[in-house]
């Protein structure tokens, strides 16, 4: 019998335990659970929520990511303390709406809370939502709380007595982040210094860097809201971007890509303008703007590591100095942006975390720039770079000198060259080898109906399907004014001239629309060759046997394939 009693006090009890009791001596909570109801389609009322069974629990420190909806948290509290009043408190100012209602005489009382609640009609002034609790020694008290957000469903609520949260001595996490931005205002200043004695943009680009990442975590703990920015629902998702902006053209500068990586810095540049674009759309809250820039902003970021090891790896030892410096942002950014996915659990360690990466990246790159004559100008990175620089016009210098501008194509020059070696390949491998000119017909009259303009289009065009019908290894070059020549590797005459009928049809398809809206085409006539490996004692031989080809081809009343054995 007393068996079944105490099972049934047991059973009793679980089943009416409250998420949280208080006893004497309590001073704050942040590791309890509560439970939680997804009001899916964000219909219900109090009445209809007080009806319902909350059958999910959560911790208080939890995340659920981008929802959307409406969702409900219950907590249950029974003090058996003699304190009576307490505090609830919310560490996230991102939601737009947190609203606590308890009963009290069969009437709801509502404490409005969370972004839309301007600072000052608060029932507790603090850019994170806090409610008043007031429970009766002995009692046990039911709280609802309607929560949305556009940015994640992410947070944590503590329970604080009342003289604990007022106390002075207790630092506010909203004092935390202040003193964070406070010393990393110190390093933009050192940074100013540095610009103001050495005038290089790259200090500029960091001042600008910090600044934003600043304002930033700003963003994230709600301070903002107290500086008269209240509703900016998405600033959050905009400052991020306007990091990432900031932190392209920063790296730009650093990893000295004007010379170290030249295409690379137009890249950055675009992206930085991508960036920027991003933020002025989420800033209109533009639909699906939100997921694009996560998408946008992690993949931009892994390209960035990307790029500076492809630097590192080309000789520029300063990379070296910058991938070390990103090496614990970059995980502890990532960590923060799946916390807010809901990917990783929802703590300290992964929601603060990038607190620490970031103060660690700012504090290493200021100590760079700041020995930076030491560091990267040193003979040796000077050298190298000098190096890369000329390295970088010897290639621009090769494309101007092997390419056609016009056609893209190389150009005669540089044709002859590469035939030479491609003849003895051939010869050597006992290969074929074969070779098409294409003419185009009847240019003449071309330019002289539609002009120079239109005629420099059709040779581009052209060009391109010539390119397009060709494999890595052949060579296509633009031999003369309307005259181009291909080089079919390892390719008998039958194969040759199957390419040189696909290759005339598809140029007499192509359609070019001129000025007055007319769409005109031109034909093409080819001759066809192959090597001759005893009779041809160069590579001039056999393209002159594809020029006579060319020339049977016209005669024969050209757009057509000829060729000679
Ligand atoms: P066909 O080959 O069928 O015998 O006649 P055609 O009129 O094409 O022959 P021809 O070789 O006499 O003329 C080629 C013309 O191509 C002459 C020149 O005005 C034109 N041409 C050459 N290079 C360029 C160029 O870069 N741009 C333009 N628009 N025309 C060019
Ligand atoms: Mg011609
Ligand atoms: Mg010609």
């Amino acid at each position: 019998m007393f068996k079944f009693f105490t099972l049934f006090a047991l059973f009793y009890s679980t089943l009416f335990s409250a998420d949280l009791t208080i006893i004497d001596g309590f001073q704050k909570s942040d590791n309890f659970t509560l439970k939680y109801y997804d009001d899916e389609n964000s219909l219900l009322t109090i009445d209809e929520i007080e009806k319902i069974d909350f059958n999910d629990t959560l911790p208080s420190q939890f995340t659920m990511g981008y929802k959307y909806d409406n969702v409900w948290f219950k907590l249950e509290i029974e003090n058996t303390s003699k304190n009576e009043d307490f505090v609830l408190y919310f560490t996230e100012s991102i939601w737009s709406i947190l609203d606590l209602y308890t009963k009290e005489n069969a009437t709801w009382k509502v404490q409005k809370n969370g972004l839309n609640i301007p600072i000052n009609d608060r029932a507790i002034t603090d850019s994170s939502p806090a409610f008043k609790l007031h429970i009766v020694n002995g009692n046990r008290s039911v709280f609802y709380i309607k929560g949305n957000t556009i940015a994640s469903q992410i947070g944590e609520f503590e329970l604080y007595t009342k003289k604990e949260f007022f106390n002075p001595n207790r630092v506010t996490l909203t004092e935390w982040y202040t003193i964070y931005a406070f010393v990393l205002f110190i390093f933009i200043l050192l940074n100013l210094y540095n610009f103001i004695i050495i005038k290089e943009r790259v200090y500029a680009y960091y001042m600008v860097y910090v600044f934003t990442y600043i304002v930033f975590t700003f963003m994230h703990s709600g301070v903002y809201i107290s500086f008269g920015f209240p509703n900016w629902q998405e600033g959050l998702h905009v400052l991020g971007q306007l990091v990432l902006s900031s932190l392209l053209l920063f790296s730009m500068e650093f990893l000295k890509l004007s010379k170290t990586y030249p295409v690379m810095e137009k890249a950055f540049k675009y992206l930085a303008v991508g960036a920027f674009i991003f933020a002025l759309l989420l800033s209109q809250n533009i639909p699906y703007s939100t997921v694009a820039s996560n998408v946008f902003f992690s993949g931009t970021l892994i390209f960035i590591v990307y790029v500076a090891v492809n630097v590192l790896k080309n000789g520029f030892s300063g990379a070296m100095y910058y991938l070390i410096a990103l090496m614990l942002f970059l995980p502890a950014m990532a960590m923060m942006a799946m916390n807010f996915n809901a990917m990783l659990v929802n703590n300290d360690f992964t929601r603060y975390m990038f607190l620490a990466g970031a103060f660690v990246e700012i504090f290493l790159f200021t100590i760079l720039l700041t020995n930076r004559y030491v560091i990267m100008n040193n003979t040796n990175n000077l050298l190298t770079l000098k190096t890369m620089e000329l390295e970088n016009i010897r290639k621009q210098l090769t494309i101007e000198a092997t390419t056609d501008i016009l056609s893209g194509l190389y150009n005669r020059r540089y044709f002859y060259d590469i035939s030479e070696k491609y003849y003895l390949t051939a010869k050597e491998q006992d290969q074929n080898l074969s070779v098409l000119m294409i003419d185009i017909d009847k240019f003449k009259d071309v330019n002289d109906t539609y002009g120079h303009y239109v005629g420099d289009n059709i040779i581009e065009s052209s060009a391109k399907i010539l390119t397009k019908n060709i494999r890595k290894n052949d060579v296509v070059a633009r031999y003369g004014g309307e005259e181009f020549i291909i080089l079919l590797e390892d390719r008998g005459i039958d194969k040759a001239i199957e390419l040189a009928e696909w290759i005339r049809v598809e140029i007499e398809n192509n359609l070019i629309t001129v000025d007055n809206g007319d769409e005109i085409h031109v034909t093409v006539s080819i001759g066809a060759t192959q090597l001759h490996h005893i009779n041809d004692k160069n590579i001039d031989e056999t393209i002159k046997r594809c020029d006579k080809a060319l020339y049977q081809a016209k005669d024969q009343g050209r757009n057509i394939v000829s060729s000679i054995l």
